[in-house]
């Protein structure tokens, strides 16, 4: 009888010990790897494909159960020195640019860096095209230079997706092995180096991934508010990220508690109307990006509205006004001008280009007010609509009527606008749209060198630890780069290069 209670004990004990076995087995799982990338964006899938090219094994951990995060959304990269530029008869040189950029920054940039970016960037796209990337270089905006290259489609994906697919497909027959909704939550940092990243998978497992190198791709910080208020001049509740995807600077406090320093904290804003009934690049989004009168919430108007043609700059004449926000005034001239006669005078990049007519305006419009959206309103008269504004109907005529008058006499008397731009608002219907800043990407993040490589508060690298795309600091001065269109992108792809090359290099 004790002999089959101690052979029972036993057998409940071994299979105990085997269902905790495979349970840890479960729980832990660890990975032995050369790279580990945190992030399989468009910086992450660079950096991964350019190390396994090298030699290294790689492990990328994405967040979102889909690679590619905000890259999918993106159109073009900034290069310099390319072919399709020398095709197109375009000569700016590298260093002309260059200048260019640095002065835009007032030189509160990193110049090594930025040199770098702009060197590389032609090497960057002949690699894409080794891979199987085509380019096609167009101006983003008429008054841009032709810089964007824009990615050519691949399979049945489109621009920044095309790309992205491209590399995913490129990572797997080199091997790259990718895991989808595992975060990685911290850095394994050890013996005066990063030594890997662990993470969480989807069932809740931890996922340790031991490794030599790891680099950081998550994309920056667009969606935290928390982060917006810390590190920028901006205010989190006034400005959201353009798109939400979960991009909460992970990255960039994972290094920062191995003692990362950072730099250049900022967004990239452009305007943006919101509220029940907007779509996002929906119509009612669009018409904000045109050139209509715009006004302040006392009913002022505040800058020369061709400001659109550089949504940079247009966002941020709106994010320093008082409150944060603006109103886009036009009557019924003009809403026919956008929806059926001429079209936008702005695109949004290739995907709403100039001169798309905007023909669910009406219904986006009515939809809004249904829902009861307060940032899209309509009056027949100027007066209703300043109340549905909560504006002072005074001050909002005068603005009217001052406006159309520079029309009459040809001349912007507060702002010296090209007249040609004006767009009298004089017949019923009148409309008003609410215009915000929104953030397409992060500006800022951790500091790092030539080589990709993290450094800490004095300057030593952090060994182990390399930082790619909208996680690197010290690119930017006040306001995103957009005259070198598809700066971004363009970084985002040659950091990733560089910072997949070296790790892969570091272990021979
Ligand atoms: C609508 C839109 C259009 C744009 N168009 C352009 C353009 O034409 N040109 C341009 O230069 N820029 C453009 N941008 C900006 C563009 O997205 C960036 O230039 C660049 O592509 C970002 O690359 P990235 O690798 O840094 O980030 P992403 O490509 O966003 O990659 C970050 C990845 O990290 C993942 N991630 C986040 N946290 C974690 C974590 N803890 N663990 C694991 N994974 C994580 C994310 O899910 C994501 O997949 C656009 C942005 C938007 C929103």
């Amino acid at each position: 009888m004790q002999s089959v209670l101690k052979k029972g004990i036993l057998t409940i004990i071994s299979v105990s010990l085997m269902f905790f076995a495979a349970v840890g087995y479960a729980k832990d799982r660890v990975y032995r790897t050369d790279v580990v990338v945190v992030g399989a964006g468009g910086s992450g899938l660079a950096a991964a494909v350019s190390a396994a090219q090298n030699g290294a094994k790689v492990i990328v951990l994405e967040k979102m159960a889909i690679a590619g995060g905000s890259t999918n959304y993106a159109e073009g990269l900034f290069a310099i020195g390319t072919k399709q530029l020398r095709n197109d008869g375009f000569d700016i040189s590298k260093s002309e640019f260059y200048k260019q950029i640095m002065e835009y920054g007032h030189f509160r940039t990193d110049a090594r860096l930025l040199r770098q970016f702009v060197e590389e960037s032609d090497t960057t796209i002949e690699w894409l095209e080794s891979l199987g990337v085509g380019f096609d270089a167009v101006k983003m905006s008429y008054a841009d230079s032709p810089v964007w290259h824009l990615v050519l489609d691949y399979k049945e994906f489109h621009h920044g997706a095309a790309l992205v697919n491209r590399l995913l497909d490129v990572g797997d027959e080199l091997g790259v092995k990718v895991m989808y909704e595992t975060p990685g939550t911290s850095l394994i940092y050890k013996n005066g180096a990063v030594q890997g990243v662990e993470g969480v998978d989807a069932k809740g497992n931890k996922v340790i991934v031991k490794a030599k190198s790891v680099i950081i791709a998550t994309g920056g910080f667009p969606n935290s508010k928390a982060m917006i208020d810390k590190y920028t001049r901006f205010d989190g509740d006034k400005i959201i990220g353009t798109l939400p995807l979960q991009k909460n600077g992970d990255g960039i406090n994972m290094s920062m508690k191995v003692g990362a320093a950072t730099e250049g904290w900022g967004l990239m804003l452009h305007q943006a109307t919101r509220g029940p009934g907007v779509k996002p690049f929906g119509d009612l989004f669009t018409m904000v990006w045109q050139p209509a009168l715009w006004v302040n919430k006392f009913g002022k108007r505040f800058v020369d509205e061709t400001a659109v043609f550089s949504f940079v700059h247009a966002a941020n004449s709106v994010e320093h006004q008082p409150g944060s926000f603006a109103w886009e005034v036009f009557d019924q001239e003009t809403f026919d001008k956008y929806t059926k006669v001429d079209g936008i005078e702005a695109g949004i990049g290739v995907i709403i280009p100039i001169g798309t007519k905007l023909t669910n305006l009406e219904a986006e419009f009515a939809k809004s007010e249904k829902d009861g959206n307060p940032n899209a309103v309509r009056a027949n008269t100027i007066e209703e609509l300043a109340k549905k504004m909560k504006v002072d109907p005074k001050i909002l005529k005068k603005t009217i009527k001052n406006y159309n008058g520079y029309k009459e006499n040809n001349l912007d008397k507060e702002f010296w606008m090209d007249p040609k731009w004006i767009m009298p608002v004089k017949k019923s219907t009148y409309y008003a749209i609410k215009i915000f800043p929104q953030a397409y990407v992060s500006l800022g993040g951790v500091k790092i060198n030539e080589r990709m490589q993290a450094l800490d508060q004095n300057d030593n690298v952090i060994k182990g630890l390399y930082t790619v795309g909208c996680d690197v600091g010290g690119l930017y001065g006040d306001t995103y780069t957009l005259f070198a269109s598809g700066s971004a992108f363009g970084i985002a792809q040659t950091s990733g290069r560089l910072a997949g090359a070296d790790a892969a290099k570091s272990l021979k």
